[in-house]
């Protein structure tokens, strides 16, 4: 039998990144649950859906900031699972701010986290990863096609991501890493449902009636899709970008 997959997923005490541990869980990928202690997330629940799914995973506390954190996170796997198949770049934040609030230490901070990230995140894994493997950032509509207003920075670090993404899968592709985006639309999780920053819940529900699936996504509708896109099923696809958003950006 081939020996299990091991993945790194950053953000993953909440969310697309939770739901993302727990698929791999059921596909026999080992996990390491990248969780970040300012946040009031549990990683503890992640790590028990994983268990309970039949899956292999550890927490380990990481700070997409930190050049260092990222390196050790990646390191985990290797030391504690000796490889490292599949990164997942998750993490990130939202912030409401409209330009003229847009200060730039506001900015700086959104492209530390969504963007260099990132970067580090990709980096740290390519580092670790033998010839062969896969890699997923995640972006958003907003760095893709879709304008939201007090959503500036967020729309530049996420259409940042979709740059890095395409030239890091040719720089990488001689090594037979693929590396690739997501893109997903209004997905219900904590992100979105934070009324300050994003919708909430009832802006939520609202927005669900325009979009042609007639409601917002389920964070697993993503991680699925993420899956794909490390599974040997997408072996020849690198450099691409695939929107999740019930058809919200078509219609
Ligand atoms: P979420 O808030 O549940 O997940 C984001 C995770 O990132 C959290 O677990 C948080 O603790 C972690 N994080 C924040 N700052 C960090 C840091 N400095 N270091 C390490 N981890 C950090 O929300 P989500 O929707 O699951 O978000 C996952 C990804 O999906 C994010 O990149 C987000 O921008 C993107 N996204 C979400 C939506 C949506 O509608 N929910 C849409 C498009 C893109």
């Amino acid at each position: 039998m081939p020996e299990a997959k091991v993945a790194i997923i950053t953000g993953a005490a909440s969310g697309i990144g939770r739901s993302l541990a727990i698929h791999y869980a059921r596909q026999g990928v080992t996990t390491i649950i990248g969780t970040f202690p300012a946040d009031p997330h549990d990683p503890e629940e992640t790590l028990r859906l994983v268990i309970e799914a039949g899956g292999r995973a550890v927490i380990h506390e990481v700070d997409v900031r930190r050049t260092e954190s990222v390196e050790a996170f990646a390191q985990r796997a290797v030391a504690e699972f000796g490889r490292l198949d599949y990164v997942v770049a998750n993490a990130g934040i939202l912030r409401n701010s409209a330009l003229e609030e847009l200060s730039d230490d506001r900015w700086n901070e959104m492209l530390d986290v969504d963007l260099t990230g990132v970067l580090r995140t990709l980096r740290a894994g390519a580092g670790r990863m033998p010839d062969g493997g896969a890699m997923v950032a995640v972006s958003s509509i907003a760095g893709a096609v879709y304008g939201w207003e007090g959503h500036a920075h967020y729309a530049a670090a996420k259409a940042g991501v979709l740059g890095l993404v395409r030239s890091l899968a040719v720089e990488l592709g001689p090594r037979q890493i693929r590396v690739n985006a997501i893109v997903p639309g209004l997905i219900k999780t904590p992100q979105s449902l934070d009324p300050v920053n994003s919708l909430g819940p009832d802006g939520l529900q609202q927005a669900g009636n325009d979009i042609p699936w007639g409601r917002v996504g389920e964070p697993e509708e993503v991680a699925s899709v993420i899956a794909f896109l490390t599974s040997n099923d997408a072996r020849y696809v690198t450099g691409q970008s695939l929107t999740v958003d019930g058809g919200l950006t078509v219609k």
